[in-house]
């Protein structure tokens, strides 16, 4: 099995069967066929070029913050160069903090807990459960999907507009938690124009960019968002790394994230035998336990790697890809494409489509086992859009958690197909 570059990303331009990694399935129908994962909106695969630097790193193996020794001296370096890459990646203020995390998930979640005391939060429905779920200690207003970009500002405007005018009070803190580009449709959202309504009502705004990093620049000053979070697996790093960079200060007054060595300055004994704490201010407070310095490390240089490959050809290769998918779909009169602000809105290579008269888990099934072409079915962690995009109900229970349709009855999962540097 080769593992995808950069550098040959531009070159390849093959049909849909043969593209992507060099790895042959036996087919169903007998013969063999190259494999093409086209799921890179659940994992991208991670490049040469981070593999070599992460086999580079393994003489310098030493403890982070907590040796005196040269390698633990090295490997601390590493690990808060890291930190300075991503932060130059994400293009952060000076002041920003970048937090090494494990995933997205994990960042949101650290967000999550280091809330103020009676913060409101407001999300689309449109969201990644991720960014949808882990406020549960806050007040969610969850707006409905909206039919456009500008929409999406009018309805976040509205909610909160109406927060700010409610009589009982709505002057508290209040977060705004966005997608830059949706795992479902791949659509762009308004981002800037999102960031300043929020904060034109004082409320932050948290970019979910797990979708948007790995395909498009993104910059913390210009798009204003007040924190960033994004997972190293989806940005050609393995798994198991992931940041959230942003405002220093809701950090730095909430409880640590995890409590532990690393996250903590002092601890003493008290006389009546109870303990205190002092914990660190920095990015450390929530990063306790030995860190991930290997993760870090993926991450920098698939950002590094990233930076330098230039988002300009990839995106442009993306939307080559996805104009040839839609293409060769179209001749397909039972295809329908899933999206809320069109057809040919601005979206990353991420495409999602049902089959009129198929269970999409079954063609999904077909795709790999007859042609060997892998792709991602179900609700993609979006049940309330997938469900809303399928003509259901968003706000209903429903049946949207079940992948099962009777033959010939309305699909109620979606087939979703998404491409990234090596395809
Ligand atoms: N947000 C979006 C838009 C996603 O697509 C995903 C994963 O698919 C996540 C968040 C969660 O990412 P992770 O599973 O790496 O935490």
């Amino acid at each position: 099995m080769s593992v995808p570059t950069l550098a040959a990303a531009p070159s390849l331009c093959a049909p849909l069967p043969v593209l992507g990694r060099d790895v042959t399935v036996p087919l169903v129908t007998g013969g063999e066929v190259a494999y093409a994962a086209l799921d890179y909106a659940a994992s991208a695969p991670a490049l040469q070029r981070v593999w070599d630097d992460v086999a580079a790193y393994a003489p310098c193996y030493g403890s982070v913050h907590r040796g005196a020794g040269y390698l633990s001296q090295l490997s601390t370096d590493l690990f808060e160069n890291a930190r300075r890459t991503v932060a130059a990646f994400l293009d952060c203020r000076d002041t920003d903090q970048v937090v090494f995390t494990r995933s997205t998930t994990d960042s949101l979640n650290l967000l999550a807990a280091a809330l103020p005391d009676g913060c409101e939060v407001f999300v689309f429905e449109t969201e990644h459960h991720a960014s949808l779920l882990p406020w549960r200690n806050a007040r969610v207003t969850c707006l409905d999907a909206p039919s456009s970009p500008r929409q999406a500002v009018d309805t976040l405007e509205r909610a909160l507009a109406d927060r700010t005018a409610s009589v009982h009070g709505g002057h508290g803190p209040a977060l705004v938690c966005v997608t830059g580009a949706s795992n479902v449709t791949g659509e762009l959202w308004p981002v800037r124009e999102l960031a300043a309504a929020a904060h034109a009502h004082g409320a932050r705004i948290v970019l979910d960019a797990a979708q948007l990093a790995p395909h498009h620049p993104v910059s913390v000053r210009d798009l204003d968002v007040d924190w960033v979070a994004f997972s190293g697996h989806k940005l050609y790093a393995p798994f198991g790394s992931g940041v959230l960079a942003g405002r220093a200060d809701w950090l730095r007054e909430a409880e640590p994230y995890l409590a532990g060595g690393g996250a903590s300055r002092r601890v003493t004994r008290r006389a009546d035998g109870g303990l205190d704490v002092e914990w660190h201010d920095g990015a450390a407070r929530h990063e306790a336990g030995s860190p991930n310095v290997i993760g870090a490390h993926a991450v920098a240089s698939a950002c590094k790697a990233l930076t330098e490959a230039g988002f300009d050809t990839l995106v442009a290769r993306e939307e080559h890809l996805i104009r040839t998918v839609r293409e060769g779909l179209a001749d397909v009169p039972e295809v329908r494409f899933l999206s809320l602000f069109g057809d040919d809105a601005p979206r990353v290579g991420v495409l999602s489509f049902v089959v009129e008269g198929w269970n999409s888990s079954h063609f999904a099934a077909a795709l790999s086992a007859e042609y060997g072409i892998g792709v991602r079915d179900g609700l993609f962690c979006a049940h309330p859009l997938v469900r809303r995009l399928l003509g259901g109900d968003p706000r209903s229970q429903g049946e949207c958690g079940a992948p099962e349709a009777a033959p010939g009855e309305k699909s109620l999962n979606a087939v979703r197909v998404s491409f990234g540097a090596g395809t």
